[in-house]
């Protein structure tokens, strides 16, 4: 088969021709339909220092994808030959503490698909059959080549009440504005996200967004004055891993605010904790998705109305990956798809 490898320890992605992955007992294999491009695979192209101690070379990479299901295991219960699936990326020990208890998310052994075993950026992947979501068939190939990152989003946004709440976006990349467009859809009040890319930010206005600040330009100070927040942000979601923007958050967010943090920030990130303990915030770390909750919740947003569309900037055949990845690079882009049956 067909397959964008990172074959070599330095910058690129090739394709290359491949076996099919074996299919285990409790896997399934999927044809796979239409993949999107993750800043973790910008990340990879680059071979920056994370991507150099974490990826073992050569091995196909991508997580965000939609198939069909070709095979299943003889142990596979539940799924069949044709149903339309994407699947999980985490991929859990089933025998950890939080894993026994159905909390999946919070697996301190998972393992990533496309990060620590073969991915998806391929004709074909196999995954664990208790990894994969069946996709409903209103939802188009677009958005479902997408859920991994939406369900980012999902996790953050829905971490607590936004109905009625001022809420504060931090990053105006794919999921910062994914998660702009479920707060406006759940009922906040006013939605603010910040970045330094104008390009993005547009993006992020179709979303329905109270403001879009460039925060290059322009104080959030004087933009909450001019939507008279007298008092600060409900709820903040970080997605920029900036420090500068996870500060100003702090500044910015009202006394009992609560803020989700997805958003990965440099190790040596220091913070006026004064903001945290003074004004008795409530930070919570976001990683990945709950296993299947958030999925059910976003599906079920996207079947009643939940409009994704303007997040999907680019779309090519897999032949032209090269494109994809150039365009992901120069920051002019929301989410870059691939096809695999073009
Ligand atoms: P992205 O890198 O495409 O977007 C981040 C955005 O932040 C960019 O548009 C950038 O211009 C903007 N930014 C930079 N400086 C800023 C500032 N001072 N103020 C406001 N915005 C600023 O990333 P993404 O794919 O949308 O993901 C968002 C974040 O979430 C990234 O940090 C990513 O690494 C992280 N992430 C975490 C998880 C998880 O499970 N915790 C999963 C996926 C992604
Ligand atoms: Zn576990």
């Amino acid at each position: 088969m067909k397959a964008l490898v990172k074959a070599k320890a330095e910058v690129g992605i090739w394709m290359e021709e491949i076996p099919v992955p074996e299919v285990g007992h409790n896997d399934i294999l999927i044809k796979v339909g239409k993949t999107a491009i993750c800043g973790t695979d910008i990340h990879i192209y680059n071979w920056d220092a994370w991507a150099a101690k974490t990826i073992p070379v050569p091995m196909v990479v991508g997580h965000e994808f939609v198939g069909r299901i070709v095979e299943v295991g003889s142990e596979v219960r539940g799924l069949k030959v044709g149903d339309r699936v994407s699947a999980e990326g985490h991929i859990t020990c089933g025998h950890c503490r939080n894993c026994k208890a159905g909390k999946r998310h919070l697996c301190r052994n998972a393992i990533g698909v496309g990060v620590n075993r073969p991915g998806c950026f391929a004709e074909y992947v196999c995954v664990p059959a208790v990894n994969a979501f069946k996709v409903p068939d209103t939802i188009s190939g677009d958005v479902a080549a997408m859920l991994d990152p939406l369900g980012n989003a999902t996790h953050t946004a829905l971490s607590f009440d936004l109905v009625g709440e001022d809420v504060l976006i931090t990053g105006a990349g794919p999921i910062g504005i994914m998660a702009a467009g479920i707060a406006r859809f759940c009922g906040a009040r006013h939605v603010v996200i910040t970045d330094v890319n104008d390009y993005r930010l547009d993006l992020a206005r179709k979303m329905g967004v109270s403001r879009a600040v460039n925060v290059g330009s322009e104080s959030l100070a004087s933009v909450m004055a001019d939507l008279h927040m007298a008092e600060g942000f409900d709820v903040g979601l970080e997605m920029s891993g900036n420090p500068h923007a996870f500060r100003e958050m702090l500044a910015q967010m009202n006394h009992g605010g609560h803020i989700a943090l997805l958003g990965i920030m440099p190790d040596d990130t220091a913070i006026d904790w004064g903001q945290v303990v003074f004004k008795g915030l409530k930070l919570k770390g976001i990683y990945g998705r709950e296993m299947f909750e958030t999925w059910y919740k976003m599906t079920a947003m996207l079947q009643s109305g939940l409009d994704m569309s303007p997040v999907i900037t680019h779309n090519f055949a897999a032949e032209d990956f090269q494109k994809g990845f150039d365009v992901m690079r120069t920051g002019k882009s929301g989410k870059v798809i691939l096809d695999w049956n073009a």
